[in-house]
């Protein structure tokens, strides 16, 4: 049997790409240092894989910044704004994923976009009317050759067309049924390239069939294929999906078409059931991918033996794979020191996947389950796992239907809370966190390594928040934050205030370009043993007679930026946690904070992918979880919540029934398409679409805030309009902040002369 991975992490075992990115930006070091430490990434992930004895290595997995926007270059799907720019191709590629601001103009980033339903972004490739789609990029080619030259053969891994038509936005009156001929030559040319090359196997990713598909998503999905495939050659060819099952595509003949095809057993309900009622095709081979490259449990060994032997008995042709791309787990438990070792034994990383591959393999031809490696997986997975809490789970069990309510209802507290706090019209306030700049991060690190004290770590937040306070006053921002310089990362800093969660030291995952996240990861039940944000929040109040935000994170963000239990429901896991944060949510009201933000800027990260299932296996718990979590507030406390993507107006009546007083939401980089939906739907909490993107160092004009608050404007009733950036402003530098605060404020005091 052969293993086969689908794609592995590239920022770096030490996020090496992420620091020398950073650098790049800054001008510190030279494309050719960038180029090198690139090629030693690759080198070195390349020749583990190869010493691991995996057979089918992917190459082109790499990016400097996002695939999706490699695959938009390759095909030379750039737009006009940054051809005009005349930049060197490098310096495009950046500033379509960055944005540009210099001496040859000033564009903005390519809208940014969730990766499916994981918490990696991807940029959204645009077609405009007179793109001409056709092959201006080599980079497949060069990274199969820079391996060989390793003595690596690899699988190169594009970007499937039906995906990358699905993911690309038009911009101009062109649809897909025009450019589709073009991608075809433009894929077909790829193809006769790699068969040349003598690459033996090449993989296309589809996950967009994993959704919910059209007669005439079928149809395009095999025109498509079926003008690329005319010009197969030796190679083989390789439909790979991921992040759940194919139950529209599969069974439809033309699956034979294809050499190979890779099916998702991890997340995929129905994949197994599809398999077993309608067989697989006898020519291809199965790529069943077993091993999670979503979450860091170690496999169960003995659940994919069972698995394996029901394929097999509708086809022999097997070869074990990785669900999806290991690009959503950290590199090797071997980094984590501090965790003890019968913790670290239930984990797998995305080295420890690789080893579990070959175990698996093993232990499938030769020994079975007399194999010693399985028996010491079964024996992990015997034993009963610390981190039990019958309180927690009794405190669940006594949820009740009217937790879940707030009373008085929406309008009522929006009249008591207008009454009570005499806002001007379209207040202006900030996200949360303000930059984090270096003797930020030195505080934390030097507490943490105690070489402060306690008081000593304290007292220069204390100063920052003060600084920060008196910054906003200046700045003229009428609702204010404390600055969040306590928090590493909105999830961590709650995971490590409340029990039940473990923390890694180097566990990343890249999130978008060179940001990185180290989710937690849910051991136990979660409570909270003590307040968690009263101190500073008070204390922030107390600096200012504005009103000073109080700060959370919800428990559904908090879920989904974590790795999640696989002993428990995520129900169960999010209502803990709802209970957890509803004590610090009734605290910060004791203590006088009147308005308190609950983020939850993951809550879509799981939402299923096929619309059907929204409501029944997602919205139907997280929502409720939500609402738990401040329905115990005074009618007077005025509850905010904020969340980072701009695409939801599809399922904006359940944001509308988190009953949340205001919502602030990323908004800027999706061109305010948002605001229909806000409308149609006759929205009623306030709201505040972020007026400029804080992803990109771009400091936005007073005129082109005003802009974006006229078309709200347009829609959104002026009383319920909100003045902010898309999100918190900790990744941004401090110059490039205040000038973007001050032209925010001055936009919204010049409009409401007008109003
Ligand atoms: N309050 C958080 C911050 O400002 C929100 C971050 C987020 O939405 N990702 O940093
Ligand atoms: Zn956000």
């Amino acid at each position: 049997m052969k293993i086969s991975v689908v794609g592995y992490p590239r920022i770096g075992a030490d996020r090496e790409l992420k620091h020398i990115s950073e650098q790049f930006f800054k001008k510190d070091v030279t494309a050719t240092e960038l180029m090198a430490a690139g090629a030693a990434i690759r080198k070195e992930q390349w020749l583990f894989q190869k010493e691991s004895g995996v057979d089918l290595i992917p190459s082109n997995d790499f990016s400097f910044y996002d695939t999706v926007l490699d695959t938009a270059v390759l095909f030379n799907l750039v737009p006009h704004r940054y051809r005009e720019l005349e930049l060197e191709p490098l310096d495009t590629y950046f500033a379509m994923a960055r944005g540009y601001q210099g001496k040859k103009g000033d564009v903005k980033a390519l809208s940014m976009k969730k990766w499916f339903n994981t918490n990696y972004h991807y940029l959204v490739p645009e077609i405009e009317d007179d793109t001409h789609i056709t092959v201006t990029g080599t980079k497949p080619f060069d990274e199969f050759l820079e391996a060989r030259q390793a003595g690596v053969h690899t699988k190169p891994v594009l970007l499937g067309p039906f995906t990358l038509l699905k993911l690309a936005r038009f911009t101009g009156s062109k649809t897909v049924d025009d450019v589709k001929e073009d991608i075809v030559t433009a894929y077909r040319e790829v193809l006769t390239r790699l068969n040349s090359l003598d690459a033996t196997w090449i993989q296309y990713d589809e996950p967009a069939l994993v959704r919910d598909l059209t007669e005439d998503d079928l149809y395009l999905f095999h025109e498509l294929y079926d003008g690329i495939l005319s010009a197969k050659g030796s190679s083989k060819i390789l439909l790979q999906t991921y992040f759940g099952d194919i139950r529209d595509i599969y069974g439809t003949a033309p699956l034979q078409k294809f050499d190979g095809v890779g099916i998702d057993f991890v997340e995929g309900s129905q994949s197994l059931e599809l398999v077993a009622a309608k067989g697989f095709p006898e020519d291809t081979i199965l790529f069943a991918g077993l091993v999670n490259g979503k979450n860091i449990w170690r496999n169960d060994y003995e659940k994919s033996l069972y698995l394996l032997g029901k394929l097999q008995e509708k086809t022999t042709s097997i070869v074990l794979s990785t669900s999806c791309s290991l690009l959503h787990v950290p590199y090797s438990v071997k980094a984590e020191t501090k965790l003890p070792s019968d913790y670290i034994a239930h984990f797998a990383f995305a080295q420890e996947k690789i080893c579990e591959l070959a175990e698996l393999r093993d232990i499938f031809d030769n020994a079975g389950r007399e194999h010693p490696a399985f028996i010491r997986n079964r024996q992990l997975f015997s034993q009963k796992r610390e981190g039990s809490n019958p309180a927690v789970q009794d405190r669940v069990g006594a949820i009740s239907g009217k937790d879940y309510i707030r009373e008085p209802a929406f309008v009522e507290r929006e009249r008591i809370q207008k009454a009570r706090f005499h806002f001007p019209l379209l207040p202006t306030t900030t996200i949360g966190s303000f930059p984090q700049t270096f003797d930020v991060r030195r505080n934390r690190s030097q507490f943490k390594k105690e070489l402060i004290s306690e008081e000593q770590y304290k007292d220069f937040n204390k100063k920052k928040i003060a600084d920060c306070i008196a910054l906003q006053e200046e700045i003229g921002l009428d609702i204010l934050v404390h600055g969040e310089y306590e928090r590493n990362d909105m999830v961590e800093y709650f995971g490590e205030c409340l029990d039940g969660f473990l923390f890694t030291e180097k566990a990343w995952v890249q999130s978008y370009g060179t940001r990185c996240v180290k989710p937690p990861i849910i051991w136990g039940d979660v409570s909270r043993t003590r307040p968690i944000t009263v101190e500073y929040s008070v204390f922030a109040q107390s600096c200012t007679d504005k009103t000073v935000k109080g700060m959370l994170t919800g428990p559904v963000t908090i879920l989904n930026w974590s790795f999640p239990r696989e002993d428990i429901s995520l129900k169960e896991s999010t209502l803990q946690i709802a209970l957890a944060i509803r004590d610090e949510v009734l605290d910060l009201e004791r203590n006088g904070i009147s308005i308190i933000q609950v983020d939850e800027a993951a809550l879509r990260e799981k939402l299923p992918l096929r619309k059907s299932d929204w409501f029944t296996e997602y919205l139907d718990w997280a929502i409720p979880a939500f609402r738990l979590v401040h329905s115990n507030l005074k009618a007077e406390t005025q509850l905010h919540t904020h969340m980072c993507y701009s695409e939801f107006s599809d399922i904006i009546r359940s944001i509308d029934d988190m009953d949340a007083d205001v919502i602030t939401f990323e908004a800027s980089r999706s061109d305010l398409t948002i605001l229909t939906a806000l409308k149609d739907a006759g929205f009623r909490t306030e709201v505040g679409p972020g007026v400029y993107d804080i992803h990109s160092p771009r400091v936005p004009s007073v005129a082109e805030i005003k802009n974006a608050l006229g078309s709200m404007l347009a829609t959104v009733p002026v009383e319920k309009l909100w003045v902010n950036p898309d999100c918190g402003l900790k990744t941004r530098g401090t110059e490039e902040t205040i000038s973007s605060l001050r032209h925010l404020v001055q936009a919204a005091r010049e409009l409401r002369t007008v109003l």
